[in-house]
């Protein structure tokens, strides 16, 4: 795998490195790995993730009354917390980070690839309609030439949101560079950074194709 340093200076890109994160990865990429281990893997996967992503939330206080007495208690100062999933392999990672944000408003977008221009279609779009002053979560695991990602950004930057981060399980090094190139000001969240794309686009060594993986489809 890629040595992080190299990806050190940027400083819009996060490598969750948490123990549990990757062993749980290795376990995920090994073929052997059936499709109802892989979806529960990438189920509590989401939730560790979810854990990192949200670390840097503003807080406010609001007042509560415990049993004992009134008291000024930390609570989300935007609780307008919107998660896109990229279909279809981004609902793998949803359940997970719903788990953690259960207030969250969920959207879904489902992107294609032109098999002649290469460049990503989008085929289905539906987003809550509080874009305008949300906190957005991109959930797709594979970060692989990040021209899904870019398409991505662009289409939920029209909605002007308060913040957009992607949340990726698995990126290869040129789609960090495509992504971060395009759009600068977000921030990105990887588990691992793997060593390149082969010719047919999958991350190396990656873990295959994350859709077919989660819903048996191959
Ligand atoms: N999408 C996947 O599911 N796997 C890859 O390796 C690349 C893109």
């Amino acid at each position: 795998m890629t040595n992080l340093k190299n990806f050190d200076a940027k400083a819009n890109l996060v490598a969750v490195s948490h123990p549990l994160v990757q062993h749980k990865l290795t376990i995920l990429r090994d073929k052997n790995t059936n499709s109802q281990l892989f979806r529960s893997l990438v189920r509590e996967l989401g939730m560790l993730i979810a854990y990192e992503i949200t670390r840097d939330l503003a807080l406010s206080t609001r007042t509560i009354e415990t049993p004992i007495e009134a008291m000024n208690a930390p609570t989300l100062a935007n609780d307008n917390l919107v998660l896109i999933s990229i279909l279809r392999a981004g609902n793998g990672l949803l359940d997970g980070v719903l788990e953690l944000i259960p207030s969250a408003r969920v959207g879904f977008l489902g992107l294609y690839r032109d098999p002649t221009t290469l460049q990503p279609v989008e085929y289905y779009c539906k987003f809550p309609s509080t874009m305008a002053v949300a906190d957005v979560f991109i959930l797709d695991p594979m970060l692989a030439t990040g021209h899904s990602a870019v398409a991505a950004v662009n289409k939920i930057k029209s909605f002007n949101p308060k913040s957009i981060r992607v949340v990726n399980l698995l990126a290869a090094p040129e789609g960090i560079e495509t992504l971060s190139k395009a759009h600068p000001d977000i921030q990105i969240y990887v588990g691992a950074i793997d060593n390149k794309l082969n010719e047919h686009g999958y991350i190396v060594p990656g873990l295959g194709d994350a859709g077919d993986r989660l819903f048996g489809t191959k």
